[in-house]
């Protein structure tokens, strides 16, 4: 059964295909809104929000915001202590997916657009080259849908016929190093920090959230993992304080009760990835995925999903020198490109052996490593 068409059609109700969603609904644009899952849901996350994507979250979900934590510091902490305390210029908050996705996707629905919870999407494919429809939007319940332009926001991965998930090649090629992991604790003294504490194979941040509840999140690489349980984790405390021992961590969640179950996503492998494939605009992770430790994924999926949905909207009006998708790529290119560089000098530190983190850390100052964070943020340009 056909639909009649809509202007834009969106795939995966994360922060980048939500904000898409309003971005495209405030505009006057008929939009649709898929997700495989159902909200509230979790998500493996550090949960810590970039000053750079507060602003526009307080437009957008302004009471759900105010259950947000600030946090004013990161500490970076390695096996033999306290190693690094920088301070933001600007705030950053601590949020938990759960409050977070859901305040989104209800925002979503609000702005105006049609939001399909619990509904995978199975196939994208073109529409007849006769008719106006651009695209064929196949959901699990089979009902198909016309979009004359199609965002898609699916995150690290997806399965979707029609579109090939080059997170699926790369995973092939690489078979993805690491294991992100997170659960939610009480009775953690509270700090207005988000703390690293570093060792041989990964690390773990803590991060205060909503209503007194501390996040715990890691990455491992997969095969220490592996031999500690995989992903099979219902204690965390007690998993990540074998494979980490780490005295300050352990010091840390030494009186903390978990209070949600552990989930874990792999692989976790950092990547940029093309924003455009055949004219589909790609927001958020799906257009690439940066080291979550730079804590700054979020806001350039909200940041992109924006601007993709204004690309659309603009060509709606008409009169643009270009293809929306090519302005998308180029827009975004600008706004990312530097946040990949510094990732990934940053990650060789965060890899290096203890004993060379150590050094590291005594070496550099600390206004080159803040200096190096604030280079991985989004930035905003012009619209040309
Ligand atoms: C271990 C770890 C820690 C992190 N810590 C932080 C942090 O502290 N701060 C930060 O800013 N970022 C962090 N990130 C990154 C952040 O989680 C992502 O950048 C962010 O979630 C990207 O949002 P997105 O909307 O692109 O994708 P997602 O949030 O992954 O959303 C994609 C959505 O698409 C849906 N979907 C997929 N396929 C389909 C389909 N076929 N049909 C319908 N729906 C579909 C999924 O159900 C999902 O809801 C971390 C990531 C990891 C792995």
């Amino acid at each position: 059964m056909s639909e009649r068409t809509i202007d834009a059609g969106i795939i995966g109700g994360g922060p980048a295909g939500t904000m898409a969603a309003i971005e495209a609904a405030r505009n006057g644009l008929e939009t649709a809104i898929w997700d495989r899952g159902t909200f509230p849901r979790d998500k493996v996350c550090g949960e810590f929000l970039s000053p750079e994507a507060l602003p526009l979250l307080r437009q957008v979900i302004p009471e759900t915001m105010c259950r947000s934590v600030p946090i004013r510091r990161a500490e970076f902490c390695s096996k033999r202590g306290r190693i690094r305390s920088i301070s933001f210029p600007e705030p950053g908050a601590g949020l938990s997916r759960l409050v977070l996705d859901h305040a989104l996707w209800e925002a979503a629905q609000r702005a105006g657009a049609r939001c399909h919870s619990d509904e995978a999407v199975l196939a994208v494919g073109r529409g007849a080259p006769e008719g106006e429809a651009a695209w064929q939007i196949t959901p699990a319940s089979r009902r198909v849908t016309s979009a004359r332009r199609l965002i898609v926001a699916c995150g690290r991965w997806w399965k979707l016929s029609g579109l090939a998930s080059p997170a699926g090649l790369e995973n092939k090629r690489s078979a993805g190093e690491w294991l992100g992991a997170k659960a939610h604790f009480r009775g953690i003294e509270a700090m207005d920090a988000v703390e690293i504490y570093f060792f041989p194979g990964g690390y773990c941040g803590l991060a205060p959230v909503e209503d007194g509840a501390y996040n715990a999140c890691c990455l491992v690489n997969r095969n220490i993992a592996r031999s500690y349980g995989g992903s099979a984790l219902p204690d965390f405390r007690m998993w990540i304080s074998k494979i980490a021992g780490h005295p300050v961590l352990d010091r840390r969640l030494r009186k903390a009760v978990q209070t949600s179950p552990t989930v874990t996503t792999a692989p976790v492998r950092p990547a940029r990835r093309s924003p455009e494939s055949s004219g589909i605009l790609i927001a958020g992770d799906a257009a690439g995925f940066l080291d979550p430790f730079t804590g700054d994924g979020i806001s350039i999926a909200l940041h992109s999903g924006q601007l993709a949905a204004r690309q659309l909207a603009e060509a709606f009006e008409g009169g643009l020198p270009l293809p929306p998708a090519l302005r998308y790529r180029r827009q975004l290119s600008r706004a990312v490109r530097r946040s990949y560089a510094c990732a990934s000098l940053l990650r060789h530190m965060v890899r290096a052996p203890a004993a060379l983190q150590d050094w590291l850390a005594a070496a550099i100052p600390s206004f080159v490593c803040s200096r190096l964070m604030s280079e991985t943020r989004w930035r905003d340009f012009p619209m040309r």
